[in-house]
């Protein structure tokens, strides 16, 4: 079997590929949703694919991996090997979790970092209050991860929140780079750092100790804060603080600097969604600088990459909670594959939404409702096991990508 093609469409906000073959066969693989200008990334690998077998999933990498980066790179070599291992399934008869290795469980447990509730304030008892409203969501997650500190808006809303100035970040969509608020990196004022503390403390008496709570944090929290943070939530038993120091799309890995955190405390430390490559995270088992990874298989080189990484992780004591925001309906399948088969270092993986909601209509092969008590069931389709409703899906292809299915 050889590529002959590799077609990339906007679908909504997500980039999505096709690699076609000259037996019939085709596969599919996503990205972020936060990434719709990736066409043009996704077609630069096009040359060094064509005319391979796509069944040779690893040959292929191969060839195109060390010309992959941290993100938006990643992202592309990411999808297209999603793609590669749809393909394989399909040529082989069997889902993609048995070419991992196999499941080793049935049903893969998911957490809520994604469907949000919007916040009527920014006081303790409104984190409270939306907390509750998550809590009540039909999926029923048994884990809900809030953006506290630097991640999200608490900075900005709360006077002299710290001591630093916000410097802004650009956002990339369609129209081109958009300058947003944000970007907050420095040291607490004691009144930020106290506030903080009580909008944890709120969140957890709302949800008690049937659902766990993860908090997403910066990056930009320095080290000392870091640390006081920890220690502080210590016996409020949080799931994992995310990313405080570095991570979203800093494209370096800060080892050495979470290495001066992670061992001082019983708080689970976690970093990961912006690394691409499984030497990127060697030095952070190695240093005993992470307690919970979480890579995102559409980021950090695919499906396989990601499992290796889970395996290394495993040999060091470190936990993995997949990143998957922004992912949608074709990067859940990734997830769920892949979750199937991680070692018992999986926690859960972050559940992807489709966006715009008519995602729920393009696609065969997904169950409904996904997610029952938290958990999703492995399906067993060949390949990825889902497919477009060509006929629906096609109203949906923006004007340049109308021979997408073609
Ligand atoms: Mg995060």
């Amino acid at each position: 079997m050889k590529i002959t093609d590799l077609k990339c469409a906007i679908i909504g906000q997500n980039p999505v590929i096709r690699i076609i073959t000259d037996d019939g066969i085709d596969g599919l693989g996503a990205a972020e949703g936060s990434k719709p200008y990736l066409k043009p990334m996704v077609m630069f690998y096009k040359d060094a694919i064509i005319g391979k077998d796509p069944t040779d999933v690893e040959r292929v990498m191969i060839g195109i991996r060390k010309m992959g980066a941290f993100k938006p790179w990643g992202a592309a070599v990411s999808a297209i090997e999603m793609a590669l291992w749809d393909i394989a399934g399909k040529s082989a008869g069997v889902p993609v979790y048995k070419l991992l290795g196999g499941k080793v469980r049935d049903k893969v447990r998911v957490y809520n970092g994604n469907k949000r509730v919007k916040m009527n304030g920014n006081k303790p008892e409104d984190y409270a209050e939306n907390m509750k409203q998550m809590r009540d969501f039909p999926e029923k997650f048994s884990i809900i991860k809030q953006g506290i500190a630097f991640h999200g808006d608490m900075a900005k809303d709360f006077p002299d929140y710290y001591y630093g100035s916000p410097t802004g970040f650009h956002t990339l969509s369609d129209e081109g780079f958009t300058l947003r608020d944000g970007l907050y990196r420095g040291l607490m004022t004691e009144r930020g750092f106290n506030h903080t503390i009580e909008c944890i403390e709120a969140m957890k008496d709302a949800l008690g100790d049937e659902v766990g709570l993860a908090l997403d944090v910066g990056p930009g929290v320095t080290v000392p804060d870091a640390l006081k943070l920890a220690k502080a939530v210590e016996h409020l038993n949080i799931m994992w603080l995310e990313d405080m120091i570095t991570g979203d799309y800093t494209p370096y890995v800060s080892a050495d600097l979470y290495s001066k955190v992670t061992p001082y405390t019983t708080t689970p430390i976690h970093t990961g969604e912006q690394i691409y490559l499984r030497q990127n995270f060697k030095e952070l088992f190695e240093k005993n600088a992470v307690n919970v990874i979480g890579p995102d298989p559409a980021d950090v080189g695919g499906i396989a990459e990601m499992k290796w990484i889970a395996e290394y992780a495993d040999l060091h004591g470190v936990l993995i909670a997949p990143h998957g925001t922004m992912d949608g309906l074709i990067g859940l399948a990734a997830h769920v594959h892949l979750a199937a088969t991680l070692p018992q270092n999986y926690i859960a993986f972050e559940y992807p939404t489709g966006n715009p909601d008519w995602w729920y209509e393009i696609l065969d092969g997904l169950p409904n409702p996904i997610v029952k008590d938290s958990y999703i069931e492995v399906w067993d389709a060949p390949g990825l096991g889902i497919t477009f409703k060509r006929d629906i899906a096609e109203k949906h292809l923006r004007e340049e990508d109308k021979g997408f299915f073609d």
